[in-house]
């Protein structure tokens, strides 16, 4: 490649074109002794042409002169390799130099003996010789331009002249050849020094490249060496091939160890997908925890992962970048834990209290489930405290709250919001507020014994204390976690006013609720005789075909104040005032008579063959139950094979004798008998055997999730195979979606409710439901 001086400058820097400056001054070194040796012999030759001429004299001058100008070299050759570390100095440069003018001015005037020469053959071989030299010269000195031309002129300008002037026309035209030579020599040197410099541009700027990747790969080693952080590489098969210190201390293994894992073999299957990322030509990235292959360390990491190229960018491997974030996180989880729990009970505290309120006030918007908030505080603590000193009130706390865990459910939560006050939050504390209360109260009993037992705390004598609660119960949508606390609270104060060791429920809360109990048992008396109740109904549908086949009966209260009322509220104040019976009977009496209207009047009536009507475990209980539920069949003329009695889960494993054996003579009445909410109770299959059911109603909790959980997805199943080996029909309750439906089929379920057929709704708008049917709504999607 020839470079233009322009180029040159473009790509060295100043520092660099000294450097090659000095190269040239080298080359020039190098050639220099060569030329020496050569000059002294032409310089011989020129003595032996011309002894025993008149120009013997002269020529030994020239030849004196010769030989100075060579010493002169010599000197300067010798002075340059015995110091090569200053070659640099722009001195050796000058030596050289100036050697060489001398060497050419001296050589310049042999054209001067041409004039005297006697024989033309003579004047010939000065001229060759001359033009020779020259010719060598142009060659030797074309490292440093400047210098070639300043000798090739001293070397031929006294030649040219005397030759010009010598003789005749041709020794003229031989002047003008020599001129033209001169120039010719002149370009070559320039060609050869253009070379020069473009060779030892490269040589430098390959120097430099070189230094600066040594440099780079010395930059990398180090930080390789030192990172804080773990490397490693590996290739395609996924085995590593080397690691750095900060890698085997995460690992604690040794490199040998770890040189030639093969990480297609990792047991914690985390990283995989990141490790092979490079395959894809993908960066990998992993954060979590891990356990490592060999010592089976639990860490956690975060691991990043790029892959490697060779120098025809294909991919030869993967280098992986681990941070090991174990102790951060440990003090992460600490900190959580210290902002969450006590510390000195470790028990939550307050802020996980109020979260874990907030959470069940959610479940109770949704589900109506109702939670208890209790507010405990320890009678006399200060006492204690004050009279045997803190480490004995911390012990006493410590064991009050091991105590108080020792009596709650798994999924009720202790905490202590500080000194001597604890709260206990109970959850799904069922739907009914005076279940719930009955519950909380139960549980206060508990504490109030488990806390009222002799503490040993390390002295001689037992420590003897008693506690003070107050409970809360949620009663609106729009209660906080606050408020249930300040109303518990409250109820506190009011049980320690009233001689502590007590419980005392918020009252203002109870009045209201009392007071719309009274107020709802009222209207309830005069319901049935006012025709506030109505009885709504719900299709039952075939999971298979898409038929209505049948109707729940489910009571409705058309209350003239506070509007429709659900059998949520009614059923139990109902069951406590015992207006169950009449209301229940009323229930019976006009579902059935509604069901054989439509089996008679209905044009669909032939397909509906099965009408189920909920009966509570107070009204079942009633000596004539099974007479009056005859009286009805005769008095309606329901088919008995299509009525179909629902008792709730929970009830009959509560009263289950009595309840079986009721159960069987309705059965030899041919009246089918459900079993309602299935799966909330705790029924055994073997008590499954012993009733004598007909069907089994899935409860509507295990069929909202079947789609996203799977522990009720399988539920569900186990449910439906269960039925199929006893012999029962299942009817799946709750079913809201074309989703959880078609998992029901699935599942081989026999019939459905719900509202994605629809709610329960009046009879007329039940008779227009039957007419269109299930399945021709779906055939319209
Ligand atoms: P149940 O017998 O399990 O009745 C099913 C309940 O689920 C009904 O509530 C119904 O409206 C509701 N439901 C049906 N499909 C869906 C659905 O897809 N999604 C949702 N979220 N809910 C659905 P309802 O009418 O409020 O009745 C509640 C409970 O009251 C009944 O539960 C039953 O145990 C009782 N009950 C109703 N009527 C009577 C009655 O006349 N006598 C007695 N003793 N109890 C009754
Ligand atoms: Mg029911
Ligand atoms: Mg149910």
């Amino acid at each position: 490649m020839i470079f233009r001086k322009k180029d040159f400058l473009l790509q060295l820097s100043e520092e660099e074109n000294a450097h090659m400056h000095q190269e040239q001054v080298k080359i020039m070194y190098k050639q220099a002794l060569a030329s020496v040796f050569a000059l002294f012999f032409g310089a011989l030759i020129v003595v032996y042409i011309f002894a025993s001429t008149p120009l013997e004299k002269p020529v030994l001058v020239w030849l004196a002169a010769v030989s100075i100008t060579l010493i002169w070299r010599l000197w300067a050759l010798n002075s340059y390799y015995t110091y090569p570390d200053s070659y640099d100095n722009k001195i050796f440069e000058k030596r050289l130099v100036y050697a060489m003018y001398a060497s050419a001015i001296v050589w310049g005037s042999v054209a001067f003996f041409i004039f005297k020469s006697s024989s033309l053959s003579q004047q010939f071989f000065l001229i060759f010789l001359l033009t020779g030299i020259a010719s060598v010269a142009s060659g030797t000195l074309a490292s440093l331009l400047k210098v070639a031309m300043i000798f090739l002129a001293l070397l031929l300008v006294p030649l040219v002249v005397v030759i010009f002037f010598h003789g005749g026309f041709e020794f003229k035209m031989m002047g003008i050849f020599i001129v033209i030579y001169y120039l010719l020599l002149i370009s070559a040197s320039k060609r050869i020094n253009i070379n020069i410099k473009s060779a030892l541009t490269s040589k430098i700027l390959h120097e430099k490249a070189t230094k600066e990747l040594d440099l780079s790969e010395e930059h990398f080693e180090t930080i390789f060496k030192e990172a804080p952080t773990g490397i490693f590489f590996y290739n395609n098969d996924l085995i590593v091939l080397n690691s750095n210190a900060e890698m085997l201390n995460i690992l604690k293994i040794s490199q040998e160890r770890m040189v030639g894992l093969d990480l297609n073999n990792l047991p914690d299957p985390c990283l995989n997908e990141a490790v092979s990322a490079h395959q894809r030509g993908e960066k990998g990235f992993y954060e979590g925890p891990y356990t490592t292959m060999i010592n089976k360390l639990q860490l956690w990491i975060t691991l990043k992962t790029s892959p490697i190229y060779d120098a025809n960018r294909t991919i030869i491997g993967g280098v992986a970048i681990i941070n090991d974030i174990s102790e951060r996180m440990i003090v992460q989880e600490k900190m959580q834990h210290q902002a969450y729990f006590d510390a000195l009970t470790d028990i939550p505290n307050r802020l996980l209290l109020e979260d874990r309120i907030e959470q069940s006030l959610a479940q109770y918007r949704r589900h109506r489930n109702l939670l208890a908030v209790l507010f405990l505080d320890l009678d006399h603590f200060k006492s204690v405290n004050d009279s045997l000193g803190h480490h004995i009130g911390d012990t006493l706390l410590i064991e009050t709250a091991k105590r108080l865990v020792s009596v709650c459910r798994e999924g009720d939560t202790v905490a202590r919001l500080g000194g001597d006050e604890f709260v206990i939050l109970l959850n799904e504390l069922g739907t009914d507020p005076h279940l719930a209360a009955t519950r909380a109260e139960v549980v206060a009993e508990k504490i109030h014994d488990i806390l009222s037992k002799a503490f040993d705390v390390g002295l001689n004598e037992p420590i003897i204390t008693s506690s003070s609660i107050g409970i809360s119960l949620v009663s609106s949508d729009e209660h906080t976690a606050d408020d249930l606390l300040k109303f518990a609270d409250t109820a506190m104060y009011q049980a320690k006013k009233e001689g502590r060791h007590t419980t005392r429920f918020y009252q203002e809360q109870m009045d209201q609720w009392i007071k719309k109990q009274i107020f709802l048992e009222n209207g309830l008396r005069n319901a049935i005789k006012n025709g506030e109740l109505e009885v709504y109904y719900q299709p039952l549908v075939e999971v298979k075909s898409k038929n209505i086949v049948g109707a729940e009966a489910l009571l409705r209260w058309n209350h003239p104040t506070m509007g429709l009322v659900m059998p949520d509220e009614i059923i139990s104040i109902a069951e406590e005032c015992g207006l169950i019976i009449p209301i229940g009977d009323w229930v019976l009496q006009e579902a059935c008579a509604q069901f054989v209207s439509w089996k008679n009047k209905h044009s669909r009536g032939s397909e509906m063959k099965r009408l189920a009507v909920n009966v509570s475990v107070i009204q079942f209980r009633q000596n004539d139950f099974v007479s009056k539920v005859t009286d009805i069949i005769t008095q309606t003329g329901i088919e008995p094979s299509m009525l179909e009695i629902e008792l709730t889960e929970s009830v009959i494993i509560e009263k289950m004798d009595m309840i079986i054996e009721k159960m069987k003579q309705l059965k030899t009445l041919g009246i089918g008998m459900s079993m309602d909410d299935f799966g909330t109770g705790y029924s055994s299959l073997s008590s499954l055997k012993q009733l004598p059911i007909s069907t089994l109603k899935i409860d509507r909790s295990f069929i909202r999730d079947i789609i996203e959980n799977s522990d009720d997805a399988a539920l569900v199943e186990t449910i439906v195979a269960m039925a199929s080996i006893f012999k029962l029909d299942v009817i799946a309750e709750g079913v809201e979606t074309m989703d959880q439906l078609k998992f029901l089929e699935y599942f081989n379920c026999r019939y459905f409710q719900g509202y994605v057929c629809s709610k329960p709704v009046k009879v007329e708008e039940f008779e227009v439901l039957l007419e269109t049917n299930f399945i021709s709504s779906l055939e319209i999607l």
